[in-house]
């Protein structure tokens, strides 16, 4: 075992869960043992429940500028650690170097734009009569709790952790049981940058401790990344329970490729979003609409695809089950007439002949009711669907349950406007194959994509971590009575 067994980190104090259940941290770029992470139960989640708690009182209570230097330190030793960092989550979830240290830069925005808060959470005063006035401000909520996915082990907890901490709130992560190592890294970097204790809180485990999360009544909002279908049941258990519940699920995006489309700039987009971080990411082109003739493009998208290698420039996915899964998709497809254009089924890589590698896979000619264009195969896989005209592109896409994310690619500014208003996903690219809005805009979908209120990041998150106090004042007795006051 690479690295010693994970703990649960609770009140700044990394310590042994009480469970007794353990799983294997298995490294997807060669199958070898990473670590092996603890089962918590109810009781660890009470341990770190009650510390938040304990916490929550000074720590709301300090002034935000001051808060927020601990989160400009933090910032700083992502910086310093950016490799090491990287390191961590390449090994685990099997991205790239490349791709991993892209992700510690992003941790560095999403940090940068915590350090913003200050001028971003002022409230309003109005004088409303003679004398009185109202006033609103954003008030942390108490205890919240993050639940993060495999597939970004160290941006996901980041989308939460500076800012729902700026904002006042003490934390309990749960990070996803396939990645657990980076989460506890960033406890360590929070400690040293001055995180009081109590005030972040790691629980290691899986679906119990999720479901133990949903249902403690300490906790005041939940925020949640996973698959539509889990998102959904967590959302109705937390919401159930009365706590605000943010919740993000899988997706389905699609790409819309016009015949006036640059071809080599299209090419290289649509191969990159297709097979970055192994096509494990929300924000991954799934789907491609071809729209009328585009046989040009196509072909050049098969010059990209064959460009990316498994073990060199394109990572692992998650597990041999993922592998096995993506695999399955390609073949049902082919067996029901698809034409597979560029093949990434059985790919090994010399000397990782353990590790679970798909190769980029083009496929052609797929029809909108086979599973491979309906549902989320989270893998290096891209299926064109052809359509004659734009408005029945749209409506394919529009199809799908999902609503992350959409691309056009084209040079008409007016059909590239028109595709805008009428595609139904919350982040929508012109030109642009992951369309991931950055700081200070939001990051969020529509449909099935996301349930609850307002975005995970950017301004929006500050009313998901806040509420709003509205105070009525008035000091001077000579400013009276009146029918308002
Ligand atoms: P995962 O298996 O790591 O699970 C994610 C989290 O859900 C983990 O913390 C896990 O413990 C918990 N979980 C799993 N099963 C559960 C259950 N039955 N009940 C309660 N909790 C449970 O990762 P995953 O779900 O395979 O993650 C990938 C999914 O996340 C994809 O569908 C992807 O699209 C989605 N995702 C969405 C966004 C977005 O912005 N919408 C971002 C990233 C990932």
């Amino acid at each position: 075992m690479k690295y010693p067994s994970v703990r649960n980190y609770i009140n700044g104090q990394f310590v042994e869960a009480s469970g007794a259940r353990k799983l294997q941290v298995i490294s997807p770029l060669d199958g070898s043992l990473l670590s092996e992470v603890p089962m918590s139960d109810a009781a660890d989640l009470q341990k770190a429940v009650k510390s938040a708690k304990t916490a929550f009182p000074a720590w709301s209570r300090m002034p935000i500028k001051e808060r927020v230097q601990v989160f400009y330190r933090y910032k700083s030793l992502l910086e310093k650690h950016q490799d090491e960092l990287a390191r961590l989550v390449s090994e685990e979830n099997g991205k790239t170097m490349g791709e991993a240290i892209a992700e510690i830069e992003k941790c560095v925005e999403l940090t940068e734009f915590a350090c913003s808060l200050p001028q971003l959470v002022t409230g309003e005063v109005l004088e409303v009569s003679k004398g009185v006035e109202c006033r609103t401000e954003h008030v942390p909520l108490g205890v919240v709790a993050s639940i993060v996915p495999f597939n970004f082990p160290s941006m996901v907890p980041n989308w939460t952790i500076p800012n729902a901490i700026a904002l006042g709130n003490c934390m309990i992560i749960k990070p996803s049981e396939k990645v657990p190592l980076s989460v506890g890294r960033l406890a360590q970097l929070l400690q040293e940058a001055g995180l009081p204790a109590g005030v972040f809180n790691v629980v290691h485990g899986d679906s119990e401790i999720v479901e133990a999360i949903c249902d403690h009544p300490g906790i005041e909002a939940v925020s949640f990344v996973v698959s539509t279908r889990i998102a959904k049941m967590v959302y109705q258990r937390a919401t159930h329970h009365y706590k605000r519940c943010l919740a993000l699920g899988g997706a389905k995006n699609h790409l819309l490729v016009l015949p006036d489309a640059i071809p080599a700039m299209t090419a290289q987009n649509v191969a990159a979003s297709m097979s970055g971080c192994a096509g494990q990411r929300c924000m991954a082109a799934s789907a491609m609409v071809a729209v009328g003739q585009v046989d040009h493009i196509i072909e050049k998208i098969c010059d990209e695809a064959k460009k990316i290698v498994p073990g060199k420039n394109l990572g692992a996915v998650i597990n041999r089950d993922s592998k096995e899964r993506i695999e399955r998709y390609i073949s049902e497809a082919e067996q029901q007439g698809a034409k597979v254009l560029v093949d990434g089924r059985h790919a090994v890589v010399n000397g990782k002949e353990h590790g679970t590698y798909v190769g980029p896979t083009v496929i052609d000619f797929v029809k909108p009711d086979m599973a491979i264009a309906k549902e989320e195969v989270f893998g290096p896989v891209i299926s064109i669907i052809r359509s004659n005209t734009v408005d029945e592109a749209l409506a394919i896409e529009n199809g799908n349950p999902y609503g992350n994310a959409a691309s056009v690619f084209t040079q008409n500014g007016g059909m590239a406007r028109y595709i805008i208003e009428r595609a139904n996903a919350g982040m929508i690219g012109v030109n642009v194959g992951v369309p991931v809005p950055r700081e200070p805009f939001s990051f969020g979908g529509w449909n099935e994509s996301k349930f609850g209120v307002g975005d995970i990041t950017g301004k929006s998150s500050i009313e998901f971590w806040t509420k709003l106090k509205k105070s009525t004042i008035k000091w001077n007795p000579e400013s009276g009575v009146n029918w308002m006051s």
